[in-house]
């Protein structure tokens, strides 16, 4: 979010944005802004060409609307657990990006097969065990699968990213997007040679001395 910009704008912007970028199709896929009431998130059903910042909805982090006159995203529960668990998140974006749906189908982790996998946090990007869409439990999987990364995938599902902000969010969804797409095409043709322990320590290395200095 830039200093001028309303959260209402941030979520709905970043949830447009999502849709430009082919990460999600239809109306499925919440974005949402932390804020001190609690969180502005994407309305239910609506269609992000369509969605106007006016359509976002203020819940406090146990779903109690406080604003907004849209039924929120049925996935609240996930990005509120989200904000509990995680201090740095400002934003939390979730969608059924295909090729990380893919994998999620698969129930496959993205594995070290690149190194821009570190980018997540990680040597790898996990998988959160299924859960039905909208539950506590759905939350709690996701939130266990984020331990130590800002993006995992949800099994039989989609994924979900969290930054800084909404739009920091939906750049690591697009990053992981991107992984999922190469790691899906490397196995039409074999299984890629994964890099070792060593080797992505020294790239978390150097993504840890590029996020201290961009900060
Ligand atoms: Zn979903």
């Amino acid at each position: 979010m830039t200093s001028r910009e309303h959260p209402q704008e941030a979520v709905v912007g970043a949830a447009r944005e999502m849709s430009a970028r082919g990460l999600t199709r239809g109306t499925s896929g919440n974005v949402s802004a932390r804020v001190d009431a609690g969180m502005w998130v994407t309305p239910s059903a609506v269609p992000y060409p369509a969605m106007a910042p006016s359509d976002a909805v203020l819940l406090d982090l146990d779903g109690r609307p406080l604003e907004g006159r849209r039924k929120p995203t049925t996935e609240w529960p996930m990005h509120a657990a989200i904000y509990r668990a995680r201090p740095e998140a400002g934003g939390v974006v979730h969608t059924h990006a295909p090729f990380c749906t893919t994998l999620a189908t698969l129930r496959r982790e993205i594995p070290p097969f690149h190194y821009m996998v570190a980018v997540a946090g990680g040597e790898s990007i996990r998988c959160a065990p299924y859960a039905t869409f909208g539950t506590a439990e759905l939350a709690d999987s996701a939130v266990e699968a984020l331990l130590g990364r800002s993006a995992c995938l949800l099994a039989n599902h989609g994924m979900v990213a969290l930054g800084a902000s909404p739009k920091a969010a939906l750049d690591l969804a697009t990053e992981v997007e991107t992984l999922a797409e190469l790691y899906w095409r490397a196995l039409q043709v074999g299984e890629p040679t994964l890099l070792t322990a060593e080797e992505m320590a020294q790239a978390l290395e150097r993504f840890r001395d590029y996020w201290t200095a961009s900060q």
